[in-house]
């Protein structure tokens, strides 16, 4: 659809879905009261973005006072069809409670969005993401579901599950993955251990990830298709906004996500004004339902770090795109010597080196004079640091190619500290590589 054209069937989806939580939700009417636009006539897509922007502290802060769904939900609570939330690793958790319409709605999106990333209902879907509270893996089994295919819900993180992961893959030949760019390495790098082949004894065709932005990162993108043989697509907003996949990359588009406007509205804006940027600028998106019941979250701040702009892709959507996908979070932006570092953009160094043992940490520390300095720890593979034993300055060139490549990249010195593979805990979910010793 013609941009200019999708904007006005947008807008009409917004000022029904404003106007429906400002009648429904006493959040909403207490949030929206002194609002310099009228959120019963919202007259414009510049009128919706003056809307006050939701955070995660809004949520929690009213679940706390009306407990459990906070005054967001606007159907009766004998019909919700599904009680899904965040695990609370970073505060209290967050309960989102799902009407059946809701539900089916988010089974339809994530068809519509899983059939533009190259599924079709003769695959077999194989969700290797925890089945729990998480919203997730839930979200991407019914897509897969609904769209008709065969749907194989293997789940993740019980002790010795990456093994039986191996053993079923090689036995049912799933076709299609999802899960997290880690999971994928891990199953890789533990089917090689097991003695299998990942590109010759599964049958992979293409992966869909969420959760990290390594579907992104160009090497690690690079680096998952070549070990399995197939195509990477990479998803994702936020749980509290399922369905989630509306940011989703295609069959054609090699890194980045389209975002599917008219399912859930994004707009993107300065982490500091708080204002709207135009396509081609970085900032925060900040996410909308345009057609939920239960419990819609309008104008929510995503905290993560992106770039919009249009792309002629082959596919023929005319969407925006996140075209670097989620690099970033405003919380984890490392400031070294006042520079701007995203992890992503390391890891997408290291990767990118041959001697790279896949797996890293980066250590901050705090400097007399409140400067920040970062070590990245880097594993190198077993043969590159074997020779250590016969000669330790053997390493050192190695060490030196991993200071200059980083350098180039972000621009600022860090120091290097290479471990041998191994060294660092692998993840059945999303790696956490940020050592912040800053505060001890
Ligand atoms: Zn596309």
């Amino acid at each position: 659809m013609a941009p200019a054209e999708r904007d006005r069937h947008i807008l009409n989806k917004l000022q029904n879905q404003v106007r429906y939580v400002y009648k429904n939700s006493g959040f909403y009417q207490e949030f929206y009261k002194d609002s310099a636009v009228d959120p019963a006539n919202i007259g414009s897509l510049e009128e919706f973005s003056q809307l006050r922007i939701l955070t995660k502290e809004d949520i929690r802060r009213e679940q706390e006072l009306h407990p459990p769904y906070g005054r967001f939900l606007c159907i009766p609570p004998k019909d919700i069809f599904r009680v899904h939330g965040t695990s609370g690793t970073t505060g209290r958790p967050t309960v989102f409670g799902i009407g059946m319409d809701d539900w089916d709605r988010i089974a339809e999106a994530h068809a519509r969005v899983l059939w533009g990333a190259g599924l079709r209902p003769d695959d077999t879907v194989m969700v290797a993401a925890v089945f729990s509270l998480y919203v997730g893996s839930w979200g991407a089994l019914v897509g897969a579901e609904r769209l008709g295919a065969s749907c194989f819900p293997f789940g993740s993180g019980a002790p010795g599950q990456t093994e039986r992961a191996v053993e079923w893959s090689n036995m049912v030949k799933p076709s299609v993955l999802y899960g997290t760019p880690s999971y994928a390495l891990y199953l890789a790098e533990t089917a090689r251990q097991m003695g299998f082949d990942p590109k010759e004894d599964f049958g992979f065709r293409f992966m869909f990830f969420s959760g990290e932005p390594g579907a992104s990162v160009p090497s690690t993108r690079r680096l998952i298709e070549d070990t399995f043989s197939c195509y990477v697509v990479d998803q994702g907003t936020m749980a509290e906004m399922t369905p989630w996949m509306t940011a989703s990359g295609c069959r054609h588009l090699d890194g980045g996500m389209h975002l599917w406007q008219d399912i859930v509205y994004t707009e993107v804006v300065d982490p500091q004004s708080k204002l709207n940027v135009p396509l081609g600028e970085e900032g925060v998106p900040i996410y909308s339902h345009t057609e939920r019941t239960s419990q819609p979250m309008i104008r929510y701040w995503s905290g993560d770090i992106s770039r919009w702009d249009m792309v002629d892709c082959p596919c023929g959507r005319t969407y925006p795109t996140l075209v670097a996908g989620i690099y970033g979070r405003v919380d984890d932006m490392i400031i070294v010597r006042g520079q701007n570092v995203f992890p992503s953009r390391i890891e997408d160094v290291l990767r990118g080196l041959d001697e790279f043992g896949g797996e890293f940490r980066l250590v901050l520390e705090r400097e007399t004079g409140q400067m920040d300095s970062l070590t990245v720890q880097a594993e190198v593979l077993d043969k590159a640091f074997a020779f250590q034993e016969f000669d330790p300055a053997a390493l050192e060139p190695v060490k030196e190619r991993f200071t200059t490549e980083l350098r180039r990249a972000i621009g600022v010195s860090v120091a290097v500290q290479l471990k041998p593979a191994g060294e660092f805990e692998r993840t059945q979910f999303k790696a956490r590589r940020i050592i912040d010793l800053r505060d001890s």
